[in-house]
Parts: C-alpha cells; sequence; structure tokens
C-alpha cells in the first residue's frame, strides 16, 4: 500500500474514537514527508531536535510539528520558534528552560508531561508522585510561556496485548485522576485534555482505552532502517 492509503485506513480505523494521528517521520525522508503532506495529514512527529529543525526549513509551514522523543534542555532553543507540542517533559528544569525560550519568541508551548508505565527500566518518564510535585510546585504559576495540557506515555516492547492494554489503563486512569483532583489547574498553567499514547504495533488498543493523539511511524511507512 502506499503512505496515502495506510494513512487512510489508520484513520478510518481511528474514526469511531476521539484519537487523533500524528503521523512519526523520524528518519523519513522529505519527499516521503511530502507525501504525508498532500494527504492533508499536518500533524508530524519527530524525536531528534536537528532533524526536526533541519525538516522544517524544508517544508510546508502549516505542520504542526511534535517533539515525542527525549528532550535535552541545551536543544529546547532550536524548537522553540514553533514547536506545535512537546510530548516528553520529563522534569522541571525542561519545563523552566521550554518556559524561557517560549517566552523569547513570544509564544506559549503546549506540553505534555511523560510518565513512566511500561515494565521496562529504558524508557524516559515521571511517577505520580514526581508529576505532582511539577504540578503543585508553587511556580508554576509564573511559567506564563507553557501550558502543561495533558500526559503522554509508551507501554512496554512486548507482544503481550494484555499488558499493553493494562498500561494504557494505567495512563489514563492517571489522567482521570489529575483531571478530578484539578491537580494544577489553579496556577492556570494546566488543562487536562490529551493523552498521547499508541505507536504502531498498539494505537487501536490505545485508542480504545482513551487515546486523544496516537504516534504512528512504521505502520505507514515500513520498519525504519
Ligand atoms: C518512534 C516513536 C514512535 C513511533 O514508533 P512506530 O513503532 O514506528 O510507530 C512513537 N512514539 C515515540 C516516542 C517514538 O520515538
Amino acid at each position: 500500500m502506499s503512505i496515502a492509503q495506510e494513512i487512510a485506513k489508520i484513520q478510518s480505523e481511528l474514526a469511531p474514537y476521539s484519537s487523533r494521528l500524528v503521523v512519526v517521520t523520524k528518519t523519513r525522508s522529505i519527499d516521503e514527508l511530502l507525501s504525508v503532506h498532500a494527504t492533508g495529514t499536518i500533524d508530524f512527529g519527530e524525536n531528534r531536535v536537528q532533524e526536526m529543525v533541519d525538516k522544517q526549513q524544508h517544508l510546508p509551514k502549516d505542520i504542526r510539528w511534535h517533539q515525542i522523543g527525549h528532550l535535552q534542555t541545551n536543544k529546547v532553543k532550536y524548537i522553540a520558534p514553533f514547536v506545535h507540542l512537546i510530548h516528553s517533559v520529563d522534569s522541571w528544569s525542561l519545563l523552566i528552560e521550554i518556559n524561557k525560550q517560549a517566552a523569547k519568541n513570544n509564544r506559549v508551548i503546549p506540553c505534555l508531561l511523560q510518565m513512566y508505565i511500561a515494565q521496562e527500566d529504558t524508557k524516559f518518564g515521571l511517577d505520580k508522585r514526581e508529576a505532582l510535585e511539577i504540578l503543585q510546585n508553587p511556580d508554576l504559576a509564573h511559567l506564563e510561556n507553557i501550558q502543561i495540557i495533558g500526559l503522554m506515555g509508551m507501554a512496554s516492547f512486548t507482544e503481550n496485548p494484555k499488558q499493553i492494554q493494562q498500561e494504557f489503563k494505567q495512563l489514563k486512569g492517571l489522567f482521570e485522576m489529575f483531571k478530578a483532583q484539578n491537580a494544577g489547574v489553579d496556577s492556570k498553567r494546566v488543562i487536562w485534555k490529551e493523552i498521547s499514547m499508541g505507536m504502531s504495533g498498539d494505537y487501536l488498543i490505545a485508542a480504545q482505552e482513551g487515546s486523544t493523539m496516537v504516534r504512528v511511524g512504521s505502520a505507514i511507512f515500513g520498519p525504519r532502517a
């Protein structure tokens, strides 16, 4: 199937749910990205800052660039002028830096807190206590150039759909708990809106479990080199 056909298939599978597709374009060529753009899909996810910046310069300006991979503090400045949503906020110091660089660019950058949900110790992310520390930090109200709009998580790398479903339920549960508690909401820097979960192997499970955004790459383009 062509890129356009793969995207159409995934869009139709997602149609019954309230989950939007972010096409993960890391390692793919400019021509491949242009094929995606030609379908009308404008949410692109990248995990390397340098690659996102290079591509952003060559591609149509209506594309919404999502930073989905681990973000180093010293690289925030390169994406701050244009990034649409940072999915991978995993520390208070990163949030401070995003706020600073967003202020320099006169904008508010939307962010998700990346939560650790996998049964693996290789993935980045916050646990519930660490997330609450950020959400309850009295200085959060002063970070006027960021807005936390939800959570992101990655399930374990496993073939076991029950385990993946369990991990997505855990993320959705955290989201609902923070939302019910109005965690961080008094700071005016938090609104509980988005759950970024689901990748090529598990996007349908994620959509069924309440994802609002799935991040899909290889199911569209084939395996990465
Ligand atoms: C690469 C990546 C994806 C997409 O992975 P696929 O298996 O190719 O769909 C999603 N989320 C993050 C954070 C990634 O790094």
